[in-house]
């Protein structure tokens, strides 16, 4: 059977999937636990991405390499930086971009030396079925989340986004910054810390990569506000949701 990688950046993420896994084994490598087990009849293998590019490209290598996932699903919250991508938004990445790689003006500015580019591309099917379980519990997610967290996080009709998702080793907390990166990408709809590295290392493997995010903060002066209780009250939820649902209404495919 097929097996999948989850790459969870949160802990809570990671837990409520782990809770669904019951028979889920804990190996150690490189300082990581990879728990392998089953969701909803899928071989799979959850872990902990750890934070920043260089944490995340090694939990990916392992996952790649030593326990040889066929595709690889990374959740996690990002700040928002299209003018309509609202805290409570989800966003699926259609490509990935390291905004603070720059070897010019010997490459490109943004183009990972020696790769000749420096966009990837998720993988388009598993990108699909990622956004429609989305937009799934998001129609529904008060059922989800319940009143009291909607009105605590303003949550108003949020919304599935597909598009440019930036990455780089820097936590994006002043409206100057993003407005900088929003001028240097029009078409960046959220910023993070990984998923650029994840799938230049799911580029090197030749392994689809699908990327997801809750929107946790705006980026901005205000972004480090109820971070840890947004990701508990809503971003775990949503994960589990989604995941969950994607899972349910996916065979399991012959590896
Ligand atoms: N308190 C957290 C630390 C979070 S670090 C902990 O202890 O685990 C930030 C995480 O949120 C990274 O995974 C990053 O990808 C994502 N993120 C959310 N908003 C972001 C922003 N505005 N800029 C950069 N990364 C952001």
């Amino acid at each position: 059977m097929a097996v999948i990688g989850i790459m969870s950046a949160m802990h809570e993420e990671l837990a409520a999937v782990l809770a669904h896994m019951p028979d889920e084994q804990r190996v150690s490598v490189a300082g990581r636990d990879f728990f392998v087990g089953h969701w909803h009849g899928h071989a799979l293998v959850a872990v902990l991405s750890r934070i920043g590019k260089v944490a995340a490209a090694t939990t990916a290598t392992v996952l790649l390499e030593r326990f040889g996932v066929d595709q690889l699903v990374f959740t996690g919250v990002a700040g928002g930086l299209g003018a309509d991508v609202r805290v409570g938004d989800v966003v699926v990445a259609t490509k990935c971009v390291q905004h603070d790689m720059d070897a010019s003006p010997l490459f490109a500015p943004h183009e990972v030396p020696l790769y000749g580019r420096a966009f990837f591309d998720t993988d388009l099917p598993l990108s699909v079925q990622l956004a429609q379980a989305s937009e799934a519990v998001l129609q529904h997610a008060e059922q989800h989340l319940g009143q009291a967290a909607m009105a605590e996080f303003a949550l108003k009709a949020p919304q599935v986004h597909q598009g440019l998702v930036l990455s780089g080793d820097r936590f994006v907390s002043t409206s100057a910054e993003s407005q900088a990166l929003r001028q240097r990408f029009p078409a960046a709809m959220a910023v993070e810390m990984e998923g650029a590295a994840v799938a230049q290392v799911c580029f090197d493997f030749g392994v689809p990569f699908a990327a997801l995010r809750t929107i946790s903060d705006r980026a901005d002066d205000t972004a480090h506000a109820d971070f840890n209780q947004f990701i508990g009250a809503v971003a775990s939820r949503y994960s589990l949701a989604i995941l969950s649902g994607w899972l349910g209404q996916t065979r399991p495919v012959k590896a």
